[in-house]
């Protein structure tokens, strides 16, 4: 990112003196140089960087990429002790995508040195597999919040509700209407009969009344009844 704002170049002699004059009114929050500084504030040793963009010097990407993944790393870990019900600065897409979709972090320092390269968790498997365009859609809606569930219809409104009183209005009135709530928990009967029909993958151990958990769900082999059963369930929330 850093290195095309600093490379950028162009043709067109406008486009070229709007480029240019970007990195100068930086200071402006309209500004596409403003965006990239903003969002390095945290970073660490960021000055030499802040630096090297304000005056479109390069940069040695070498240099830029370890403190880019340890920073990143480090605001993962800040989310791992949180559920997506926490109240927490985070946001609540990133405190659920990391609790219920995101590849788990290895907990040893170091972990992502490339000694141990091989150890590493692999991408779930509804990445891996090639399923119907529409499936597909409804796993990534579900997982990065794309969906018209009450937890974020509320959100998106102007006039934002606290996370508690996105309760769902299906019946229950006790539960905030999320991802797991809806696809697990809920007691609408529409929602119920889909469960029923997807037994085996919602309550995979047999003699077991309670479902399982939503990143499990989501990780079982038959990829293709998780994503249908995803796909049926929020289409109920149009
Ligand atoms: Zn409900």
């Amino acid at each position: 990112m850093i290195q095309s704002v600093n490379s950028l170049s162009s043709n067109n002699p406008l486009l070229e003196k709007v480029v240019r004059a970007d990195p100068l009114i930086a200071n402006r929050s309209d500004t596409w140089t403003y965006q990239v500084l903003h969002a390095l504030q945290d970073f660490p040793a960021s000055q030499q960087f802040l630096n090297a963009i304000r005056s479109r010097k390069s940069i040695t990407l070498k240099q830029f990429e370890l403190p880019l993944r340890g920073h990143i790393i480090g605001s993962r870990r800040e989310l791992d002790d949180l559920t997506p019900h926490d109240n927490h600065h985070s946001s609540r897409i990133m405190r659920t995508y990391h609790a219920h979709f995101g590849v788990p972090l290895g907990i040893a320092p170091g972990w992502w040195d490339d000694r141990k390269r091989n150890h590493k968790p692999v991408l779930p498997i509804y990445l891996r597999l090639d399923i119907f365009n529409n499936l597909s859609r409804a796993l990534s809606c579900l997982r990065l919040s794309g969906h018209n569930l009450l937890v974020q219809r509320m959100l998106n409104n102007r006039n934002r509700r606290p996370y508690e009183i996105r309760i769902c209005d299906k019946r229950d009135w006790h539960s905030v209407q999320d991802e797991e709530h809806t696809l697990l928990d809920c007691s609408h009967e529409h929602l119920v009969s889909l469960r029923t029909q997807h037994r085996q993958l919602v309550f995979p151990h047999q003699n077991e009344d309670s479902p399982t958990c939503l990143r499990t769900f989501l990780n079982q082999p038959d990829i293709h009844g998780v994503a249908s059963f995803v796909a049926e369930c929020l289409a109920l929330f149009p």
